[in-house]
C-alpha cells in the first residue's frame, strides 16, 4: 500500500537488531488518515471472507483493529496482555514470547466474547516471528472460531511468522512487506498488497 510504504520512508527508523520504529504514525502517535485508509484496505482484502469479529492484541493492535472492523462492521475483541480484576469471566488464553520486549506473557479474552459461530479477521501491526498471531489463532482454536485470515500492517519478510502463518493454512495479507532493514535501510518486496 503506497500510503504506508512512503509514510515508512518518510517517517520510519531503522534500530538495531532488525527493529523498525514507527512511533511518529502507528505504536504510539497514531494518524487516524492513514489507520483509517489501512482499515478499510484490509476490509476490502477480506470483504467476502464474511468476518464476524475482528481480534487484535494490545496495545499497538487496537488501532488498526477498530479501523478494520469498523469498515467490516462487526466488533473488535483485543487479548489482553495482564489479567484484570474487572475479567471475572472464563478466559480464553495463550502463551506469547513478545519479539520487541523479550519476555513471555499470558494473553486473555474473556470467551463470552468468541464463539465456534465466529469467523475472526486478526489484525495487528507488525508481523514478525508470528509469535503474537500464533496465540491469537491458539485463543480463537480454543473457542472454536475459525481464523480466515490475517491482516498486517507491516510484515518483516526476513523473518519467520509469514511461513509460520502459511503453515496453519491461514492466509496473510500484508499492507507493506520488507525484505531487510540492513545498514539503517528499509527495503521492501513490492510496494502493495
Ligand atoms: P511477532 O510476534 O510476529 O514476532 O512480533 C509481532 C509483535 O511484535 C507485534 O505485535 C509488534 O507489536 C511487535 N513488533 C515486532 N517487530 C517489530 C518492529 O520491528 N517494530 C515494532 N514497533 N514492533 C514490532
Amino acid at each position: 500500500m503506497k500510503e504506508l510504504t512512503d509514510r515508512i520512508k518518510d517517517n520510519g527508523r531503522v534500530l538495531g537488531e532488525g527493529v523498525l520504529k514507527v512511533d511518529e504514525f502507528i505504536t504510539h502517535q497514531v494518524d487516524p488518515e492513514l489507520m483509517d485508509a489501512m482499515g478499510k484496505r484490509l476490509a476490502e482484502v477480506f470483504a467476502d471472507k464474511k468476518i464476524t469479529k475482528v481480534v487484535t492484541i494490545e496495545a499497538s493492535g487496537i488501532a488498526p483493529a477498530v479501523y478494520a472492523a469498523q469498515a467490516l462492521k462487526v466488533p473488535m475483541i483485543f487479548a489482553r496482555k495482564s489479567k484484570s480484576l474487572t475479567m471475572d469471566e472464563e478466559l480464553l488464553t495463550a502463551s506469547v514470547y513478545s519479539f520487541t520486549k523479550q519476555v513471555t506473557s499470558t494473553i486473555s479474552i474473556s470467551r463470552k466474547f468468541l464463539s465456534a459461530e465466529d469467523n475472526v479477521l486478526l489484525v495487528d501491526d507488525f508481523l514478525a516471528n508470528g509469535q503474537a498471531a500464533k496465540g491469537l489463532i491458539e485463543l480463537c482454536q480454543q473457542a472454536g472460531a475459525n481464523v480466515a485470515g490475517i491482516g498486517i500492517l507491516i510484515e518483516k519478510s526476513f523473518q519467520d511468522g509469514r511461513q509460520l502463518i502459511e503453515d496453519m493454512d491461514i492466509p496473510v495479507v500484508s499492507l507493506a512487506r520488507i525484505s531487510s532493514l540492513h545498514d539503517g535501510k528499509v527495503t521492501f518486496i513490492e510496494e502493495d498488497a
